[in-house]
């Protein structure tokens, strides 16, 4: 028997000024996708900004719909938008914000587990870290991998 530990470790910034200008840049990103959340019903405005090797900045925001499990987080929104149209070029990092009452929340908010599930599986596309950056008003989180977020993910590997 072997015991063993998936640990993960992340960068914590007390607020925007301490953020580097890339990423702060990108969070900007996310706040503005997240104005254009459709979230009708929980009014928890969620946006993703996805910068790519290029420059590029793909945004995303969440899209709820009266049939609840219609509806699509801002992540999967992005990711979605950037593989379908630029499938070709190579994700570096995402932002993601969300909006409570036209504010920032105070914590991060971090991926849903299904959204985790998505950004390890464009890393494994693309052989490429994906930077993670959670902002909240009170604290802001930088992963330098999406996988970090997902230990013992499912792969592609599990269906060989
Ligand atoms: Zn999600």
């Amino acid at each position: 028997m072997k015991k063993r530990e998936a640990i993960v470790s992340f960068v914590e910034y007390q607020n925007m000024d301490e953020l580097p200008c890339a990423e702060k840049a990108l969070v900007r990103e996310a706040l503005k996708a997240a104005s254009g959340a459709y979230a009708p019903y929980s009014h928890f405005m969620v946006g993703a900004a996805i910068l790519l090797d290029d420059g590029t900045v793909v945004r995303g925001a969440n899209v709820e719909n009266a049939a609840f499990p219609s509806g699509s987080c801002a992540e999967k929104t992005a990711l979605s938008y950037m593989v379908a149209n630029y499938g070709d070029r190579q994700a570096v990092a995402i932002a993601i914000a969300a909006l409570k009452d036209g504010q920032l929340t105070p914590d991060p908010v971090p991926p849903c587990g299904n959204c985790r599930q998505m950004l390890t599986e464009e890393e494994q596309r693309t052989g490429r870290p994906i930077k993670v950056i959670l902002a909240g008003d009170s604290a802001i989180y930088v992963l330098e991998s999406s996988q970090a977020l997902m230990p013992l993910s499912f792969t592609g590997r599990n269906l060989r």
